[in-house]
């Protein structure tokens, strides 16, 4: 078991396999794109393998796969079921945009993915096209459907962002109604690569769930430990929605999740700077006992919470850098 400097059990790996994405979502990445890392730059899925095995040796049991958009990544299919064979790993979860996840979900369902967050910020075709500023709905639609009906768990993912899918919150909710699927609203972050993107009025999650309070008889459910989104109801609808305060940060307290980014660095806090880098270590010949001990390290200086992670960055970084190069 792997304790940080506050007693939080670290079990959890997210790991972005790639910063290249076939949207441009409005929260994440500028309409021109960010500047992309040099191919030779990124973790090797054999880096990633190997960096797994030694973690899940200290008592990381579940990884996250996510990016940038990961099924653009070539190969990522044998790469997810190599990672799903890893001894220790209990749960491989994966974060897409769904695009190009329909073709792999048998496969996927076959490997024993166990739960599959879909990001989709409207249901609207219209809404989805500003903010993702691509004409793909109809493939994402398609597989939200394909995936609620597979034997893999779904999660919806939903940015709320003022004037842009306010909308949506009710739709989303309505498609719990019938479906067993989990929508999570998601409090905007700054991560989004341009200064000053962002909206101008922030919803944080108190504001999100009064929104909902107003609109429906919602019941609380019990969160599990290490929960990120605060988890909800409406009476008598089959599925469930949660808020993440990924912003006004309430969530810290029980942080159990690294980071790595795909260039291999270590990130203790999403609002944080990378504190080492894996991927120089092995190319440089450290041994596994070495990347143990340096990620040990890391883990006894971990900042309390997303604010102190915030406040220990280098000033010359701003905190705008996309989503797609830390790993959502
Ligand atoms: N491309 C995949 C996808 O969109 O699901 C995986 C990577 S994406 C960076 C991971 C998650 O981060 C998505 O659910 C996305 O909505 C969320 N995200 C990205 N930028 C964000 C921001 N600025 N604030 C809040 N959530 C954000
Ligand atoms: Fe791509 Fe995901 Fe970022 Fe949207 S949120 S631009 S899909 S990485």
């Amino acid at each position: 078991m792997i304790l940080d400097n506050h007693g939080r059990e670290i079990n959890y790996l997210r790991l972005a396999i790639t910063d290249r994405c076939n949207l441009r979502c409005f929260y994440c990445m500028p309409q021109s794109g960010i500047q992309y890392i040099n191919r030779s730059d990124l973790l090797s899925y054999e880096e990633m393998l190997r960096l797994v095995k030694v973690f899940a040796a200290e008592g990381i049991s579940k990884v996250r796969i996510t990016g940038g958009e990961p099924f653009v990544r070539k190969d990522v299919v044998p790469f997810l079921s190599k990672l799903t064979q890893v001894k220790g790993i209990l749960e491989v979860n994966i974060t897409t945009n769904g695009t190009k996840t329909l073709p792999y979900l048998k496969q996927l369902e076959d490997m024993g993915i166990n739960s599959i967050n879909l990001s989709l910020d409207s249901l609207n075709k219209e809404r989805f096209f500003q903010i993702t500023r691509r004409d793909i709905f109809d493939q994402v639609h398609e597989t939200l459907f394909a995936l609620m009906e597979s034997t893999i768990k779904t999660k919806l993912n939903m940015v709320v962002m003022d004037g842009k899918n306010i909308e949506d919150i009710e739709s989303f909710i309505e498609l719990t109604k019938h479906y067993d699927v989990a929508v999570r609203f998601i409090e905007e972050m700054p991560f989004n690569g341009t200064l000053g993107q962002g909206n101008q009025e922030l919803w944080p999650m108190k504001k999100i769930l009064g929104h909902i309070e107003s609109k429906f008889q919602v019941e609380k459910l019990i969160d599990q430990k290490s929960s990120t989104s605060k988890n909800f109801k409406v009476k008598e609808y089959k599925g469930s929605f949660g808020i993440i305060p990924a912003f006004t940060r309430t969530i810290c307290g029980d942080c159990n999740r690294i980071r790595l980014t795909p260039k291999g660095s270590l990130r203790t806090c999403l609002y944080g700077e990378g504190v080492i880098n894996f991927r120089d270590m092995m190319r440089n010949g450290s041994t596994d006992k070495e990347i143990v001990s340096a990620l040990k390290v890391a883990l006894n200086h971990r900042a309390k919470n997303g604010f102190e992670a915030e406040k220990r960055r280098d000033s010359n970084i701003p905190i705008s850098e996309s989503m797609a190069t830390i790993g959502g």
